[in-house]
């Protein structure tokens, strides 16, 4: 591990590395989470029609303030029957159609009703409680552009604009093979010298929130054959990862199982803390990660660079990690050399914590964070006040 890269050399080798899925089309129903191959436009103007904000009247401004004769009631889902005439008042539900002739709906609490006429005691402004047709989006113009991860809101607007049926790259499939001979189940009973496996558990949720069809291939012992086969079946899917075996121990096999079986590592080595082993090549289209083993460094380094990778492959327009700036509650000590990220608890005052117990195999004392603070390497302590970018979890 000569030379380590830096984090952001790291990301960008990967992300140089992802060619975007092919796009399918799906319907509405299963597209939350996905992400748009291309622009999606309005079927139609919306609103389709000229339509009330309120229950009321619609009336012509110019009549107001006075007395109306209601001539028509008009509901949500009928075309209005008739233009509305020179001092008339029609009553109107939210999401009627405004009739011709009408410019100004005026709420039912502000009318005095007298029989079939109501008052109208105050100037109702042209347009009032009024929504223009097409006053969202007109027909044709994008609702949501390509390369947006679906969420409810742009759900919402698609299915608005008439949308059945969108284009969204393919999952990406997500093969996730640990390693080590020490690991066993939850559940099972632990022999002398084993540990429980939890980076499987924890790395398919983590691929799958990014949208990963993730499949879980069986651990392996740190055995050459059980390696061999295993990463030969995990190397037929969109992308590899792999966790543990990647550092420099004589049961390390990861890395030379992988180049054995074709696989050319663009890198190993990041100048991150936790995380520096990372190993990531590729074999034909499949992008290969070598995670550390120890939990926190294979959450930090997917958070850093697999999720990344994942977004890429669905074509989503900013795949890097995001980040946000923050205020250091407490002070923050750098690492002389590497880059670090430090888990921590985002308060609700907006300020970070940083948590005690931030050794890389600590995945219970991480699992407090909900954020991860990025602490350039460095002599000097961060005050308490400093401001810093950070990733929420
Ligand atoms: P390695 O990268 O294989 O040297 O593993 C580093 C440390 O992480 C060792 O203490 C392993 O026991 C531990 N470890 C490796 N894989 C896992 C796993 N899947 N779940 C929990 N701990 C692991
Ligand atoms: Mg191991």
């Amino acid at each position: 591990m000569a030379e380590l890269l830096s984090v952001n050399e790291a990301l960008e080798a990967v992300l140089g590395r992802v060619e975007p899925l092919n796009a399918e089309p799906i319907g509405l129903a299963e597209a939350p989470g996905r992400v748009l191959a291309e622009d999606a436009g309005a079927l139609v103007d919306l609103p389709p029609f000229t339509s009330s904000a309120m229950d009321g009247f619609a009336v012509r401004a110019a009549d107001t303030p006075g007395r109306l004769p209601v001539v028509e009631r008009i509901a949500a889902g009928r075309p209005a029957p008739r233009a509305l005439g020179a001092g008339e008042a029609m009553g109107i539900a939210t999401g009627g159609v405004v009739p011709e002739g009408a410019d100004a709906v005026v709420p039912i609490e502000r009318v005095t009703t007298d029989g079939d006429q109501i008052e109208i005691a105050e100037l109702a402004a042209a347009g009032a409680n009024v929504r223009p047709r097409g006053g969202d989006v007109a027909a044709g113009a994008v609702v949501v552009s390509a390369g947006v991860r679906l969420g409810p809101q742009q759900i919402g607007a698609l299915a608005a604009a008439g949308v059945g049926e969108v284009r969204c790259a393919r999952r990406p499939r997500v093969a996730v093979l640990t390693t080590g001979t020490e690991l066993r189940r939850p559940g099972e009973a632990l022999a002398p010298g084993e540990i429980y496996e939890s980076n499987g558990p924890m790395l398919q949720v983590l691929l799958a929130s990014a949208g990963a069809e993730v499949v879980p291939l069986a651990s392996v012992a740190d055995d050459e054959d059980a390696h061999r086969e295993a990463i030969e079946h995990g190397l037929a899917h969109d992308v590899l990862v792999t966790s543990g075996g990647v550092s420099v121990g004589p049961h390390d096999l990861v890395r030379r199982i992988e180049a054995e079986l074709g696989v050319e590592e663009v890198f190993w080595g990041v100048s991150v803390k936790p995380g520096k082993p990372l190993a990531f090549g590729v074999r034909g289209p499949t992008l290969v990660f070598g995670l550390p083993g120890n939990p926190v460094s294979s959450l930090v380094s997917s958070l850093l660079f697999v999720l990344p990778a994942l977004r890429a492959l669905q074509g989503e327009r900013d795949p890097e990690p995001r980040y946000l700036n923050g205020t250091l509650a407490a002070p923050a000590k750098a690492d002389p050399r590497r880059d670090e990220l430090v888990r921590a608890r985002l308060t609700s005052s907006g300020e970070l914590e940083p948590l005690t117990g931030q050794e890389s195999h600590m995945i219970v004392r991480a699992a407090e964070a909900n954020a991860l603070v990025y602490v350039p390497a460095g002599d000097a302590e961060l005050p308490a006040g400093s401001t810093v970018r950070y990733l929420a979890l």
